[in-house]
């Protein structure tokens, strides 16, 4: 407590306060300063300065505390209650009061952070107010009796008053600077973002993002489906950054059910809170001992259409403000072009690589997978063969049967090749009737089994649908053996003479060509010299 020149000495105070607070740019600074004053012009053991933060519904936000241990000071900012307590409340209602422990403690002698061994009998209680806003509580404690009287809640109260509207600004000006730096990294990351078109590329350039601005240990994007109205999920990342597979099901429940039929972001900082929105949740965290206690979670939006949704959630309580929820949503539009983007990129590209009759690989997709093939095979000695097969006399089936039916018949052979083929071989229409097949570890032996059956699978297969093919052209039952289709093919096996995948597949070819001549409906096999 001060002396008798308290008087003036406040004065002084005041004014170097006013003096340093300007100067000042951080809010735990300011706070540090203010509760310095206090303890010149009152004195304390211990103290704390809270602060409501306006954009999370008055939830106090802890600022500063200070405990003395053997005379030295400790700073703590993770002491005070996420909650405002029954005593801040008071401060508020009753505009500051005084509390004096007396006799035994019925009610916890409160807050003495540090000092354990301590107790606090006297305190002091006071709002923080701008104008008509309360913006924070503060208060001092002594482990003495009696060592406040209503004198010093006075003075404290109009400490508070007089660092209110600095404090205010200070705190302002620190939660614009942060936002500068948050949107900083958006910025850079919106170039990130559309700077990719491999959608898990895309999506952990969004996930990274996510977590440099906000809490963040559980994240989705989930795609939707407004023709099937389904969710169909696209990333999903449960802490500590382990992917997690999920099933996509229908739009009518759960977070991204909600989210795409509202076309509004949520954003829930408790269980209880979840609880009222009536979205039965699905948790990830960690074997389900951890479940998201927070969640932000915000509409995929283009032209006018959801596409999907990105949530991030925490495990902790009260971890997202509506600054969150904002630079999500900012996210969200930069991430729905993007992924718009790829989309189209991945339709076009397999637009490029799809044969669109037959379903199989095009010419120029064939090759690039066979000459990677080929390149493997080279370095490290596998076996590598390859196939070119040519439909026999086709143009006369087709001017017997028409185009359709043609077609229909390169189906049929598509699908019987692809019957004798393994995940693995490379199967391309090289154009028309030909077709080409790359066979990974194969050797020649092996190639030539292969060739074989699938020879006399298309046989087979076309003479079974042979009434039906014939019927479909000429609404009669064809005559015994009339709609007959055989392939040749021409067999290679990779060898020191292959330079490169054209020369094998010119092997190949060549093969084909020599059962051309010698009566089609066979195999041919390259051999050095042919
Ligand atoms: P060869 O036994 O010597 O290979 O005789 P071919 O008649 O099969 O060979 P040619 O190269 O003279 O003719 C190929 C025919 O394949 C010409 C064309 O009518 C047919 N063809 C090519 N592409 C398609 C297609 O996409 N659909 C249908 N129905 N026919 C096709
Ligand atoms: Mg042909
Ligand atoms: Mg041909």
């Amino acid at each position: 407590m001060k002396s008798s020149t308290f008087v003036p000495h406040s004065e002084l105070v005041f004014a170097r306060l006013g003096k340093e607070l300007s100067a000042t740019a951080r809010a735990v600074a300011a706070a540090e300063i203010i509760l310095d004053a206090a303890n010149e012009l009152i004195g304390w053991d211990a103290c704390y300065l809270i602060l409501y933060d306006p954009q999370q519904g008055g939830r106090p936000r802890p600022l500063l505390a200070m405990d003395t241990i053997n005379s030295q000071r400790v700073v703590e900012y993770d002491v005070v209650p996420e909650k405002p307590s029954e005593n801040m409340l008071r401060a508020i209602r009753e505009d500051g009061f005084l509390s004096l422990y007396e006799g035994t403690f019925e009610i916890a002698p409160s807050l003495s952070f540090g000092n354990r061994k301590q107790r606090t009998l006297s305190q002091l209680f006071v709002p923080v107010r701008s104008g008509e806003r309360t913006i924070g509580v503060l208060s001092i404690q002594s482990y003495r009796k009696h060592a406040y009287t209503e004198s010093s809640l006075e003075t404290l109260k109009t400490l508070a008053n007089h660092c209110a509207g600095a404090l205010e600004r200070i705190w302002a000006q620190e939660a614009l600077t942060l936002m500068a730096e948050r949107l900083k990294v958006l910025y850079q990351a919106a170039h990130a973002v559309s700077a990719s078109l491999d959608m898990e590329e895309l999506c952990d350039a969004i996930h990274c993002t996510v977590e440099k601005v906000m809490p963040c240990e559980d994240f989705v994007i989930d795609g939707y489906n407004a023709e099937t109205n389904e969710i169909v999920p696209i990333y999903a990342i449960e802490f500590p950054r382990k992917r997690v597979a999920t099933e996509k099901y229908f739009a009518d429940h759960g977070l991204a059910g909600r989210i795409v039929h509202s076309r509004k972001p949520v954003l829930f900082n408790s269980l209880e809170e979840m609880d009222k929105s009536g979205i039965t949740f699905e948790f990830y965290g960690s074997n389900g001992k951890e479940a998201s206690q927070s969640i932000v979670a915000v509409p995929m939006l283009l032209h006018g259409k959801v596409g999907g949704m990105i949530s991030a959630q925490s495990y902790k309580p009260d971890a997202y403000t509506k600054d969150d929820q904002y630079l999500l949503e900012l996210l969200a539009s930069h991430a729905a072009i993007a992924m718009e983007n790829s989309r189209l990129f991945t339709t076009i590209q397999y637009l490029a690589d799809t044969d669109p009759l037959t379903g199989i690989l095009t010419r120029r997709k064939f090759y690039e997978l066979a000459e990677r093939e080929f390149n493997h095979a080279k370095r490290y000695t596998r076996p590598l063969s390859v196939m070119m097969l040519d439909v026999d006399e086709f143009k006369k089936f087709n001017d017997r049967f028409g185009h359709h039916v043609g077609d229909l018949v390169l189906k049929l052979v598509v699908l019987q090749c692809k019957l004798s083929l393994r995940e693995v071989d490379i199967f391309g229409r090289l154009g028309g009737e030909e077709f080409s097949v790359a066979l990974p570890n194969t050797d020649l032996e092996r190639a030539v089994q292969v060739a074989e059956r699938l020879s006399r699978l298309v046989k087979e297969a076309v003479l079974n649908e042979a009434e039906n093919l014939f019927e479909m052209a000429t609404g009669e039952k064809p005559e015994k053996d009339s709609v007959k289709i055989t392939v040749s093919i021409g067999v290679a096996a990779c060898d020191d003479s292959c330079k490169n995948i054209d020369v094998l597949m010119d092997h190949a070819d060549r093969a084909m060509y020599s059962v051309k001549n010698k009566g089609r409906n066979q195999i041919s096999v390259w051999r050095n010299g042919q």
